[in-house]
């Protein structure tokens, strides 16, 4: 384990350097999560929980405030546990155990990254979940690449399928734009395509399942037109990647939201960005018929955005509805106008 002090500074130096300007939730009651949410994915009900622990050490994409919600110093094993027995004795029903096919687990950075989220913890979360909630088809963790141990997630994929039934293991990547140039220049999300298709092959190796988060106008340099073809490139590229390693890919699609404290709310200030419309992304989620990949539509902005800097505006309810809809049954048929 590195010098937990070194590590809050190097998130400071980030934070600054990245013209940030949110501060951090130092004074959360550690043993409690940050966030939790319930959805439906394809698998069925769905638990998005984000535990409370120290905040993303790469701190620079352009439009992200997620580790505002979080601590800038370590948060050790022991209330992570607390956290994870809050799921499992207070917050889930014991029909809500029985009911649920997917969980997400999330830290708004990287779950795999043993610095800023114990691994004990995990273990324990993993344990605790095999007990409690037996139908949980698929664990679904957070992290950037470069933290993902493949030793580490075989003994975690093992003890998955240890439960009445079998879990698989799905590795969620931020990918957040296609062009290389938008992705690492402009949103500075340090990942190069080598990166991900090599992650990519050892995520279908070991016979895991993949989601990659993509954003719909995640800078403000892309034109309403060329945010939607973006997203239709990463489309085609990870229905390419699908084939290739007969991957099950399922594409995470989030409009931006205007994140308070970024270099985005900058933009947006001086009237040089707009979030974009959902009839953008409706557009977008079209591409994706009779391609090898699944498509979700990240309709939360989880209360991290400016006032006005939503991408859901008024006249948007139906559609908000048919993408809901979508989520759980990728019948293009409900977007096609
Ligand atoms: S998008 Fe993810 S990797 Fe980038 S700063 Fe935010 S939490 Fe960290």
């Amino acid at each position: 384990m590195k010098d937990t002090n070194a590590i809050a500074e190097t998130i400071r130096k980030r934070t600054e350097n990245a013209r940030k300007t949110y501060g951090f939730q130092d004074s959360h009651n550690p043993q409690l999560p940050a966030d939790y949410w319930f959805q439906q994915s394809l698998e069925g009900p769905t638990l998005f929980v984000v535990f409370y622990s120290q905040s993303c050490r790469w701190a620079e994409c352009l439009g992200c405030n997620l580790p505002s919600v979080m601590s800038q110093h370590h948060v050790g094993f022991a209330p992570i546990m607390k956290q994870i027995d809050f799921i499992f004795d207070f917050l889930l029903t014991s029909q809500q155990k029985q009911d649920l096919k997917k969980i997400i687990i999330s830290n708004n950075g990287s779950i795999l990254d043993e610095e800023t989220f114990s691994t004990t913890a995990l273990m324990y979360f993993l344990a605790r979940m095999n007990i409690e909630c037996p139908n949980v088809s698929v664990l679904t963790m957070e992290s950037r690449a470069e933290y993902v141990d493949w030793e580490e997630l075989a003994v975690l994929s093992r003890a998955l399928k240890e439960g009445r039934t079998p879990t698989r293991l799905e590795l969620a990547i931020g990918f957040e734009a296609f062009d290389d140039i938008l992705r690492n220049d402009h949103f500075h999300k340090g990942l190069s395509l080598a990166t991900f298709e090599s992650m990519a092959e050892k995520v279908a190796q070991h016979g895991f399942h993949l989601k990659a988060y993509f954003m719909v106008k995640p800078v403000p340099e892309l034109s309403e037109e060329d945010a939607v073809q973006d997203v239709i490139n990463g489309i085609e590229y990870l229905s390419r990647i699908a084939d290739q390693y007969n991957l099950t890919i399922n594409m995470h699609l989030n409009p931006t939201y205007v994140a308070r404290g970024t270099k985005l709310a900058e933009a947006f200030e001086r009237g040089n960005y707009t979030p974009p419309l959902l009839e953008s992304v409706r557009k977008a989620v079209l591409a994706a018929e009779g391609r090898k990949i699944s498509i979700f539509v990240g309709l939360h902005d989880e209360g991290l955005a400016v006032p006005g800097g939503s991408f859901i505006r008024e006249g948007d309810e139906e559609l908000v509805k048919l993408l809901e809809c979508f989520n759980q049954t990728q019948d293009f048929r409900l977007l096609a106008g």
